[in-house]
Order: C-alpha cells, then structure tokens, then sequence
C-alpha cells in the first residue's frame, strides 16, 4: 500500500534528521531513543514501524493507548510464534505515556507502560507510589517541567521540581529517570531553543545535586516541528508523531470522499 510506504520513508527521514542533529549538537546519534507517538496513526502503520524494528511507541490518550496496547501484543504474539525468522520484530514493544496522567487512570495505564513521561503533582505521584504492580521494579516516571511558564499547560513550575523530587525521596516504587517538557507551539522551531536550553540546565543541576538517585538520564523534549533543535540541546529522547504517520485526517475530507464514491 502506497500510504504504507511512505510511513517507512518518512520514519527512516526522521531518524537521519535526529542524526544530523545530534551530530551538529555534538551528541553520540545513539544515545538518542524515538519514541513514536501514536495519536493519529492507524494500527498498520504502528505495525510496520514493529516490523521495521521500532520498538518505542507514545501515547497520551487513555482509550487509544488501551486498544493499541491490547492490539499490539497479539500481533507480537503471532510473531513469536512464527518464530526466528522475524528478527526484525523487537521482542518487546515499550509503550511510554505522555499525555496528562489522571489519578483514577492510573491502575489501568501503569502495568501496560514502561516510562511515564508527565508526572507533574504530588498527588499523581503517591497514585502511582500507591499502585500495586505485578511487577518488582519500581515504576519509572519523568517529572514535566512547565519551562515555558504558558498559563493553562501542564506540568510543574522548574523552581518547584527540587521540592517535588524531595518529596517523592521515600516512594519505593517509583523511580525518577528524567525531565520532560513541551514548548509551545509555534511556527518557528528556533522559538522553542530557549525552552530547551533551560530545561537542559535544570536537567544538568538536578544531575549533579544530592537529592537524586541512580538513573536520572532521561531528558525528553522535542516533537515533529522542533525536535532537531531539542536533539541539539540535549534531548536523548524525542517524541514524534505527525513526522512519522503524517497528519491526522481530516474528517471532512473523509466524509466527502465517502460520499463521493458512493455517488
Ligand atoms: C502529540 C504529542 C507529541 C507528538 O506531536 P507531533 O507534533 O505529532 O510530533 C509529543 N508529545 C506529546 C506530549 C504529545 O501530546
């Protein structure tokens, strides 16, 4: 299928572009994780981007990220049993959520989540601190740091992530691996540097300060229309989505064309 193809073209475009960009920030390419968000995408193109070898999908919607979850790992399930010859399907999809976290969703969304990337309250944190997993390892989450300061975004103020931190210092089950954040929108990429830059400043002072444990290296910011700049600021994890599945259809256009052929 022609629109399946261009998936592939445009995820391997991505990859190159978040290449050159590490290289001009002086970053090692490798370090550097795409997480692909799902939010327009059709369960096809998540699959072919499995099957080229892509293991790390976002999502920020509860109902979406549920059904392509479930879909997903009955599709890794056949795979497994067609055996060794699919190298290139990842043993394990990652599915990191991105979106706003409710408390009530938590139950639901942490056992199938492998980093949640928008913790930014105290109370969403003892729901996750609370939450009784299957598992032994601690839930990993990054605090979102509002950096920009736009009214009405989420995530937490950057002077009040130490104090959060701190308060999360006796939560045995989760583990702090990171920072997130999201400029704001706008046309030009260049717009959202400063953004970036402060993040990464933040990123590096909590590094380096006492009240952070083991595994803070998770710095994810950056989206289709500026995630070279945040490669070249730092990021060594960029969330993509429209880059990679194209836009998100429009609903009229669907409605005409199915009108138009039924006629
Ligand atoms: C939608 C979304 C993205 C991806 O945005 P694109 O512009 O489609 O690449 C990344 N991060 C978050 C938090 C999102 O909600």
């Amino acid at each position: 299928m022609p629109s399946q193809a261009k998936t592939a073209d445009r995820y391997r475009e991505v990859r190159s572009r978040i290449e050159d960009a590490a290289v001009r920030g002086g970053h090692s390419p490798e370090g550097i994780h795409l997480v692909a968000v799902t939010k327009n995408a059709s369960i096809a193109q998540v699959r072919e981007l499995i099957e080229l070898g892509h293991g790390d999908f976002g999502e920020g919607r509860m109902q979406h990220f549920l059904q392509f979850a479930a879909q997903i790992e009955e599709f890794q399930e056949r795979h497994r049993e067609l055996g060794p010859s699919d190298a290139l399907v990842p043993d394990a999809v990652r599915w990191h959520f991105i979106g706003h976290l409710q408390r009530n969703k938590v139950k639901r969304i942490l056992p199938l989540t492998r980093l949640v990337h928008s913790v930014d309250s105290l109370r969403l944190a003892e729901e996750i601190q609370a939450c009784p997993l299957q598992r032994e390892t601690p839930s990993e989450v990054l605090i979102q740091v509002n950096t920009s300061g736009e009214r009405g975004k989420y995530g937490i103020a950057p002077a009040a992530v130490t104090h959060l931190i701190d308060q999360m210092d006796t939560m045995m089950n989760i583990r702090i691996r990171g920072l997130m954040c999201m400029a704001p929108f706008g046309e030009d990429p260049e717009d959202s540097r400063r953004v970036f830059q402060r993040t990464r400043e933040l990123f590096d002072e909590l590094k380096s300060s006492a009240i952070i444990g083991e595994g803070f290296d998770i710095l994810s910011m950056g989206m289709s229309n500026d995630f070279e700049v945040a490669v070249e600021c730092g990021a060594n994890v960029v969330r993509v989505g429209t880059s990679i599945f194209g836009p998100p259809a429009e609903p009229e256009e669907d409605a005409k064309a199915t009108a138009s052929s039924g006629s």
